[in-house]
């Protein structure tokens, strides 16, 4: 896959911190874009446990050529650093834009809302501080892990007997002060939960956006990794589109369009746009 990367093309990883291993430099290893290479197309979007999809899409968009990522390295990181790192591939580069798109509560108008993967970054950098969280319950400090990828692949593959169970369980399995109660309650996980939001703000993100038609201020929450995966998603549907183009003009495989470089596509599909005008 290296050897396909084009020169500049590839986006720097975000820094990361981890306790378990120190720093590390991440020099040269970066992201390529998704959605220009032939295994691109054997990712499937509609899978069940998205945990597991976003590793996927991780490592294969990964480029390190003098292996310097620790193995496993994506499914070790916090979820937030899991959903910067998608949006980073989902959007292209650091100074790009989300552009989201939300309805006014107050009179419908469109509300834009465009946000650079560096702003939100810059949420996920002050997280990162926040190694473990804890609350007081029936007078006893408990302390947590915030999850990570593991977990939310583990999770992904539990089948749990209702809401509350599941709640309880993961929080349990996230426990790092020992004798932990088991049973907690709606109200103690509620307030669990709460701390986790706040400990990695881009879990549940939510922005506040005021409509310049009636000043109303609207409070919108956004999935961000699956408008990520959403995003990724139309990216391989577009090469897809590309693909079909060309087979049907040149009359080439599936296999001859993807062996023509990113680059000299583009100007195929420029001149097949310009021939059917
Ligand atoms: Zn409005």
């Amino acid at each position: 896959m290296n050897a396909q990367v084009e020169a500049g093309a590839v986006i720097p990883l975000p820094p990361v911190t981890m306790s378990s291993a120190g720093t590390w430099c991440t020099d040269g290893v970066g992201f390529r874009r998704f959605g220009k290479f032939e295994t691109d197309l054997a990712v499937d979007f509609a899978v069940p446990n998205r945990a597991a999809l976003t590793t996927r899409v991780l490592e294969l968009c990964v480029v390190d050529p003098e292996s310097l990522l620790p193995p496993r390295h994506f499914t070790e990181l916090s979820i937030g650093q899991r959903i910067e790192c998608l949006l980073l591939l989902a959007v292209g580069g650091w100074e790009k834009a989300l552009s989201l798109v939300f309805e006014c509560q107050g009179c419908g108008e469109d509300l834009e809302l465009d946000l650079t993967v560096k702003e939100l970054a810059e949420a996920q950098r002050e997280a990162d501080h926040i190694e473990t969280v804890g609350l007081d319950l029936e007078g006893r400090r408990i302390e947590f892990r915030k999850p990570t990828g593991r977990d939310q692949e583990v999770w992904a593959g539990t089948v749990f007997r209702d809401e509350l169970d599941a709640a309880e369980r993961m929080v349990s399995s996230l426990a790092i002060t020992p004798e932990f109660p088991s049973t907690l309650g709606r109200t103690s996980i509620r307030e669990i939960e709460r701390i986790f939001e706040d400990a990695d703000p881009l879990v549940n993100f939510s922005c506040r956006v005021r409509c310049g038609e009636c000043d109303r201020l609207n409070d919108y929450r956004v999935d961000l990794m699956e408008t990520a995966l959403a995003m990724l998603s139309r990216m391989q549907t577009q090469l897809i589109h590309a693909i079909h183009r060309m087979a049907t003009h040149y009359h080439w495989s599936e296999a001859d369009v993807l062996a023509v470089p990113e680059w000299r596509r583009q100007q195929y599909l420029q001149l097949i746009g310009a021939t059917k005008k």
